[in-house]
């Protein structure tokens, strides 16, 4: 038996407690996994209070992410004992996830701990983390380097935002941070941040397609108006990485800044991201991202404070990152 977080539907309705569950019933895999550690994702949110059609069956444990020792493996690269880290891959949606004592998982979705860190510091990082350093390599690959002005960084006080903006002023970035919370300024100062503005005068719908060029390069994670807005206050030919939802999923806007001012516009999924970019994002984010800095903006749970938790970062009350410990 092992404990996990537990979702039962009842008509519409979804309800989340800890139970003991069987490892029998575990999913079908080739590696199971003890974890130590999982994380609080955006998503995460959306599955524990239903907000969002994803998992497809009942009774399921969600957690999008997870990192632990290998405790039983017919997988070839994997043995008993290695250290080990799983972010996306539909785990925690169509598949039981991590926040659970246990996992059971296809060996092919795992990527070993980086060198020199503890789990708990992968599930500080988390999809979160790993997304906003896939976004920083896309921005590199569409021609960011240090130097190149203000880059802006939405929804900043958020998972995502805190990973972007320690990463981007670590490489050596000016970090513009969008936030609405006040009480996050000195926060987001603390991860490297220059200047911050107010979420809400990026929210305003601007009746013009291009305003002053102002930004080198983006990472959003709020999209809709935000996004819109963004996208005509970008420099000629830079980019942006859109990531997130937080503020809206719709976009209006028009095609000038793409074709007035070669503005790129770059889609960033780290679900069902190929092994090579995931290895080569993790051992990024062991150089690039700050232990110290890491540990700053993360606090720890259990998995009874999941379910909290989870309106919390719905409701965009959470800053920075959260670990889970099934364990606790
Ligand atoms: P968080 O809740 O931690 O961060 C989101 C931040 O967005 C909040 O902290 C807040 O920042 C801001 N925000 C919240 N509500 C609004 C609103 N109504 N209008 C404007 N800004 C708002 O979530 P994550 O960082 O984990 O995820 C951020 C987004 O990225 C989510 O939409 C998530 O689904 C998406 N995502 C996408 C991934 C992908 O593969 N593409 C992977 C991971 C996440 P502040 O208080 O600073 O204003």
């Amino acid at each position: 038996m092992f404990k996990a977080l537990v979702l039962n539907k009842q008509g519409d309705r979804v309800t989340a407690a800890v139970e003991e569950v069987d490892e029998a019933r575990l999913p079908e895999g080739d590696v199971t996994v003890a974890v130590e550690y999982s994380t609080l994702n955006y998503k995460d949110g959306m599955i524990i209070r239903n907000k969002a059609p994803l998992v497809r069956t009942y009774p399921h444990v969600p957690g999008i992410d997870l990192a632990g020792r290998v405790s039983d493996s017919t997988h070839p690269d994997y043995r008993p004992g290695d250290a080990v880290v799983l972010t996306g891959w539909g785990v925690g949606e169509r598949s039981w996830g991590g926040y659970a004592q246990r996992a059971r998982v296809k060996g092919e979705w795992l990527v070993p701990l980086p060198e020199g860190w503890r789990t708990e510091h992968a599930m500080a990082v988390g999809t979160a983390g790993f997304t906003a350093m896939l976004a920083v390599i896309a921005l590199e690959n569409h021609g960011l380097e240090p130097g190149a002005g203000e880059v802006l960084v939405t929804g900043a006080a958020g998972g995502v935002g805190s990973v972007a903006v320690a990463l981007l002023a670590k490489l050596g970035h000016q970090v513009t941070a969008s936030t609405g919370r006040a009480e996050s300024h000195a926060y987001l100062h603390a991860l490297g941040a220059s200047n911050i503005i107010d979420r809400a005068e990026l929210a305003e719908p601007c009746s013009r397609p291009l305003e002053a060029e102002r930004f080198a390069g983006c990472i959003d994670a709020v999209g809709g108006t935000t996004l819109a807005r963004v996208l005509g206050q970008m420099k000629y030919r830079r980019s942006v990485a859109a990531v997130g939802l937080a503020g809206g999923s719709e976009l209006h806007a028009t095609v000038i800044p793409f074709l007035l001012r070669g503005v790129n516009l770059l889609g960033i999924d780290s679900v069902y991201q190929p092994m090579a970019t995931r290895h080569a994002a993790w051992q990024r984010l062991a150089r690039d991202l700050d232990l110290a800095m890491l540990e700053g903006m993360t606090a720890r749970a259990s998995l009874q404070d999941l379910p909290r938790l989870a309106s919390d970062i719905l409701q965009g009350r959470v800053q920075g990152r959260v670990v889970v410990d099934p364990n606790r």
